[in-house]
């Protein structure tokens, strides 16, 4: 394939909230004049469901794929944290981006496969469930609209694979919405609560680690099957993930704690204080002790 178009980078979203029935014309196919057009120039915010995806499709861990393959972004002013996909070194491409389009197809992140189809949560103020709306983003660059093929929103995402896709954020994006929603009224998150959402949205190796883990286990009453499920499987995990996080961040509580897990804890914390003071205190003694020796010492050697 000859070089890939240098699209305009302005991107017009039309601002109309639209409904999956929602009819448009669109098709994107390998002969297109614009072919890797929309990849050669890249914003793409991945969620916790790409990143498991994308981690297994590369056979690295979350980690690795974090440290090689992101940059992180404030989602808002001291809020929670987004990351995004890292282009190419020096550019702007997609590092997945190859001649014959995108070496990652089957695992390619959500909004890869909405666009030119925009997706937004919204949460009317007298609602407590959000609902989906839609909009089409036209771009200069991209000529799938000019294709005469109708198709409605719903269709195409069921022609993208993005439903399951929806299935697998759909907790996580709620908890964000309400974070975002809320404002104030949460107040803002400590450095801590933002370093577990981090951990708990997108390291999900690390995550399964610490929700396996025997203190873990100690503290929380939950079923043992449900360790088992964690531990099989990246969806029961994001779900699980989820959960924690809506207990964490907003105390909606799901999760049973063991209050005599707490206690022992507490009790364990309080005793390593105390050991670590008194080792403190004995090499302050120590020390003082050599000194007083060395003074002799000097005191010997002048008398001498
Ligand atoms: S992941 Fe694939 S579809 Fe998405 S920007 Fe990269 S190359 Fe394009
Ligand atoms: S038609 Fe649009 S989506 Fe398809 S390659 Fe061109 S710019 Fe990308």
């Amino acid at each position: 394939m000859s070089e890939p178009m240098k699209p305009p980078f302005e991107s017009p979203v039309m601002p109309v909230m639209l409904e999956g029935d929602h009819q448009f014309n669109f098709r994107c196919h390998k002969g297109i004049s614009c072919w890797n057009a929309c990849c050669s120039n890249i914003d793409i915010t991945l969620t916790p469901y790409d990143i498991v995806r994308l981690r297994k499709r590369l056979g690295i861990t979350s980690a690795q794929f974090l440290r090689e393959y992101t940059v992180p972004f404030e989602m808002e002013k001291d809020g929670l944290a987004g990351v995004k996909m890292k282009p190419v070194p020096n550019g702007t491409a997609c590092r997945f981006m190859v001649d014959e389009g995108c070496s990652v197809y089957d695992d390619r992140p959500a909004s890869c496969r909405y666009y030119p189809v925009g997706l937004m949560s919204l949460r009317k103020q007298d609602e407590y469930v959000d609902r989906d709306a839609y909009a089409v983003v036209k771009e200069e660059h991209c000529m799938g609209h000019l294709e005469e093929r109708p198709i409605t929103i719903d269709e195409y995402r069921q022609e993208q694979g993005v439903v399951e896709y929806d299935r697998h954020s759909r907790g996580w994006r709620q908890l964000v919405l309400k974070k975002k929603s809320s404002g104030p009224s949460i107040g803002s998150l400590s450095l801590k609560s933002r370093q577990f959402f981090f951990m708990a949205s997108y390291d999900p190796d690390t995550f399964r680690a610490f929700a396996t883990s025997e203190s873990f286990r100690e503290s929380y009453d939950l079923p043992p099957e449900l360790f088992d499920e964690i531990e099989a499987s990246d969806e029961a995990l994001l779900e699980f993930s989820a959960r924690l996080l809506r207990q964490v961040l907003f105390g909606e509580v799901s999760i049973p704690v063991r209050q005599e897990a707490v206690e022992e804890r507490n009790t364990r914390k309080i005793a390593a204080a105390e050991a670590q003071a008194a080792q403190a205190a004995a090499q302050r003694k120590a020390a003082l002790a050599d000194l007083n020796d060395a003074e002799r010492f000097d005191a010997s050697v002048d008398d001498y």
